[in-house]
């Protein structure tokens, strides 16, 4: 059950709503937005049904939903969520199409800079860059960690632009907030619950991959764990599933987005690279990812591929900028959305 606070519902209205489900042995969670706050309630359902929540003074609207997800189901909010990112409040959302970009993982600061500058030129307003990088394999680069995040919080100075990098452990969030804009959970942890909590509580947008061996349901259920901590500010990011296909790194689910769109409120975005796994795949992909409606696309960069540290064979370089720019400035519009810019 969910409970939507009126917008002139007081600190005392509240607490006399949060006291009620303790009183039933249940447990509240609020969640407190721009324009209203909601309480997500953890019990008996049938018993919180009988406890007459619309009477208590500064009560708007109770809801039963009938998802296993509640505050980031559309049966709990129809209309559709834009996220807003870093001080230049880059939108995510309905009405844009956002291109992420930058180097898969931060290596130098040569490196970086030119990487968000490839991806600058190509129309991105949201810098990528990995510090903490989750290998498959142990002996593979695993990232600079806070040195990284340094490089990463310098090159947003020099470009300008906000900067979305993973964090890998719930113990880190707090360091990693305080250099990005915006968070990144990866696929392999799509369901670290201690990590899905501790973003929860961060005061920063979270982008939550989708697990590469997850159903729909169950990265909506990972986001509520984000949510119901009191951070509603997520993105979704579909970035390919494991099925028997070895052409491809992944499987790009792309019915997903729609399927995710009529499920749950919050922004769908497409990463063409991780899905695809290979450069020529990135364009048609992003094109592909347009028409089906995602809000926008996070794509690998890099100045020098075949010396990347990571994931160099699916990084665009280059000689991809023109036709990136050309894709993500010309297509969004025909589907009614705007390449999403500093100046939004
Ligand atoms: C990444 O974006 O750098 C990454 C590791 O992606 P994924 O979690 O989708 O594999
Ligand atoms: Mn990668």
């Amino acid at each position: 059950m969910v409970i939507v606070m009126s917008d002139v519902a007081t600190d005392a209205h509240l607490s006399a709503v949060v006291q009620r489900v303790a009183d039933a042995g249940g447990e509240a969670f609020v969640s407190r937005g721009v324009s209203r706050t909601i309480v997500g309630l953890v019990g008996d359902d049938e018993l919180f049904a009988t406890l007459n929540f619309e009477a208590l003074p500064g009560v708007a609207q109770v809801m039963r939903i009938t998802t296993p997800y509640k505050l980031v189901s559309r049966q709990h909010h129809p209309q559709m969520t834009t996220v807003y990112v870093g001080k230049s409040k880059i939108p995510i959302g309905p009405e844009f199409f956002t291109l992420i970009a930058g180097p898969c993982a931060v290596e130098t600061p040569e490196q970086t800079l030119a990487a968000a500058q490839l991806a600058q030129a190509a129309g991105a307003t949201i810098i990528r860059g990995g510090a903490y990088k989750p290998r498959t394999s142990p002996y593979a680069f695993q990232g600079l960690g806070e040195a990284g995040l340094k490089i990463l919080a310098d090159v947003r100075d020099k470009v300008g632009l906000p900067v979305i990098t993973e964090v890998v452990d719930a113990s880190d969030v707090e360091l990693v907030a305080s250099y990005t804009d915006m968070l990144q959970v990866g696929t392999r942890n799509m369901q670290n619950f201690a990590l899905l909590q501790e973003v929860g509580r961060a005061k920063k947008p979270v982008m939550l991959k989708r697990g590469m061996s997850s159903s729909i349901e169950e990265w909506l259920m990972a986001a509520e764990y984000i949510a119901q901590r009191g951070n509603l500010d997520i993105v979704l990011c579909e970035r390919g599933i494991r099925t028997f296909e070895d052409a491809t790194r992944n499987t790009l689910d792309i019915s997903a987005v729609p399927v995710a769109h009529s499920l749950s409120h919050l922004p769908v975005i497409v990463d063409p690279s991780h899905s695809g796994g290979r450069r020529d795949l990135v364009l048609p992909l992003t094109r592909a990812a347009i028409a089906v409606g995602a809000d926008g696309v996070i794509i690998d960069m890099h100045p020098q591929p075949e010396k990347a540290l990571c994931d160099g064979p699916q990084a665009l370089t280059h000689q991809d900028v023109d036709e990136l720019r050309d894709v993500v400035t010309k297509f969004p519009p025909l589907l009614g959305r705007k390449l999403a810019s500093v100046a939004n």
